[in-house]
């Protein structure tokens, strides 16, 4: 037997989760400030789902989905992101017919048979919101807003740089694709095997190619910035403007082209200098055609995901320490008896919101203290056959070892 995880996937082990749920309780805090509400979604779909909404040529699609048949014959998926499922979801549930907008917030495992490195997994966690309905560029900059102060509230935005741009509409992005296929096309010798395949399907993804040689072409290609039609730059305008007013720092990066087909007008990378390649920390846009594609009535849409791994390396090279999870009472006990006095003191203690954490067996008065200490205790009740046949039990201050003796009938009322 294999006792090991498959390569790719990782635990998260108790001494490093209560970063993860400070991370996470900051999210459903500020989430719920920003009126989302959680919708929680399988981690499999039909692949289909992801196939019509991630685009069939892009990366995700072409190599890194985890997908099997089921006993039925059918074509399952295991996520690679939200979206997806989140659309499928609000089409499934009608939610377009109970509200005219819909907040919805989710977090999970996502599944993507990438190369593993640091910040890279083959299962992974995002967190993500999703707004549906509105077209209004406040929309995009509600949300965008909603990220920023998320990251803020982590303490980690004085880290990050927000970068915005747009990737246009159905109007204005096919010009450009053909000025995009017109500028490559003589250069076609020189690109990657995948780049020259995709200059006949998908040139977009060209601009994404991470390939060192394709990237040198790509810089000097056009930009979807510069191209966009009188509504897209319209948008993009009014989303500037209200970042602005809403203070949030952000920059203009033209060459932001995301991975996924499903995008347009606005979209935006949140990146960090301090985790090497994998400086993604969060990402999303506006993707008004996906609801449609997904079987919905046409309803404009944007969103975000967040990689939890990436944010949680961040902020552990930010704020180091600190996370422990910390018992306030320990109780040891030496001798004939105690431990069923041990037991019922720890009940008593817990029944007053005090953490606390017993012995279990009863080794030497010293491995008792010893643990007491690993465990982060501030005291500890030491029960004794003397003291306890007294009616006491001995508060031991764990920083001084100065030790006290006290009834213990009143030792779970003292304030700690
Ligand atoms: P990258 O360019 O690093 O591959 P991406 O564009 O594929 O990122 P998205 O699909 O936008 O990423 O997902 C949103 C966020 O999820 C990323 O910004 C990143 O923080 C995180 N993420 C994506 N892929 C992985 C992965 N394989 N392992 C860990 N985190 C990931
Ligand atoms: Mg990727």
């Amino acid at each position: 037997m294999e006792t090991r995880t498959p390569r790719g996937f990782h635990d998260v082990l108790p001494d490093e989760v209560r970063r993860w749920q400070f991370i996470e309780d900051n999210a459903r805090r500020i989430f719920d400030l920003y009126g989302f509400s959680e919708i929680r979604i399988p981690v499999l779909e039909f692949t289909e789902v992801f196939a019509r909404s991630l685009g069939t040529t892009t990366d995700i699609v072409e190599k890194e989905m985890y997908t099997f048949t089921d006993r039925d014959g059918s074509s399952i998926t295991l996520r690679p992101e939200g979206t997806a499922g989140v659309v499928r979801a609000f089409v499934e549930n009608s939610m377009h017919a109970k509200s005219p907008v819909s907040k919805l917030w989710y977090s999970g495992m996502m599944f993507r048979h990438e190369r593993p490195q640091k910040g890279r997994y083959r299962g992974f966690y995002q967190i993500g919101a999703e707004l549906l309905g509105p077209e209004d560029p406040a929309s995009d900059a509600d949300l965008i807003a909603m990220v920023w102060k998320f990251l803020e509230s982590i303490g980690l935005s004085d880290r990050l740089t927000l970068e915005i741009s747009s990737l246009g509409d159905q109007r204005c992005r096919p010009q450009y694709k053909e000025k995009l296929v017109a500028y490559f096309k003589p250069e076609a010798d020189r690109l990657c095997p995948d780049c020259r395949r995709r200059l006949g399907t998908n040139p977009l993804r060209i601009l994404d190619c991470k390939e060192e040689g394709c990237r040198k072409i790509a810089a000097g290609a056009p930009k979807m910035m510069d191209n966009l039609c009188g509504e897209c730059a319209a948008h993009f305008g009014a989303v500037r403007e209200y970042l602005g007013s809403a203070g949030v720092p952000y920059t203009i990066n033209p060459k932001i082209v995301r991975g996924l087909d499903y995008y347009t007008r606005t979209v935006f990378e949140v990146t960090t200098n301090e985790l090497g390649s994998q400086n993604a920390v969060a990402a999303g846009g506006r993707y008004d055609g996906l609801v449609e594609e997904l079987g919905g009535p046409g309803t404009p849409a944007v969103g975000f995901a967040t990689g939890m791994e990436r944010l949680v390396l961040l902020h552990e090279k930010a704020h180091p320490g600190g996370f422990r999870r910390e018992i306030k009472v320990f109780i040891a006990y030496v001798g004939e008896g105690t431990e069923t006095a041990a037991f019922r003191l720890t009940a008593a203690l817990r029944e007053r919101g005090v953490p606390a954490e017993m012995e279990y067996g009863g080794k030497s008065l010293k491995s008792q203290l010893k643990r007491a200490d690993k465990s982060g205790a501030v005291y500890t009740f030491i029960i004794g056959e003397d003291e306890l046949s007294r009616g006491k039990v001995k508060l031991r201050r764990m920083e001084t070892s100065s030790e006290e003796e006290v009834d213990i009938e009143a030792a779970p009322a003292l304030s700690f």
